[in-house]
């Protein structure tokens, strides 16, 4: 089954996100995120992610 009906659409609020298995810039592990890599920046895995952006402080 095929969706296109997102295509080039960011609707973060509804319908399942769609995941892209990158390799972790970090630690090398293969791992999934809910955006698409767009090639000029890093991708990291959950755990390297955290550890390079801590979270804010509201
Ligand atoms: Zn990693």
């Amino acid at each position: 089954m095929e969706r296109n009906f997102n295509r080039g659409r960011r609707n973060f609020d509804s319908g399942p996100r769609e995941m892209h298995e990158v390799t972790c810039a970090e630690c090398g592990k293969q791992t999934e995120v809910p955006f698409k890599p767009d090639g000029t920046r890093p991708v990291y895995c959950r755990d390297c992610y955290q550890k390079r952006k801590p979270p804010r402080r509201y």
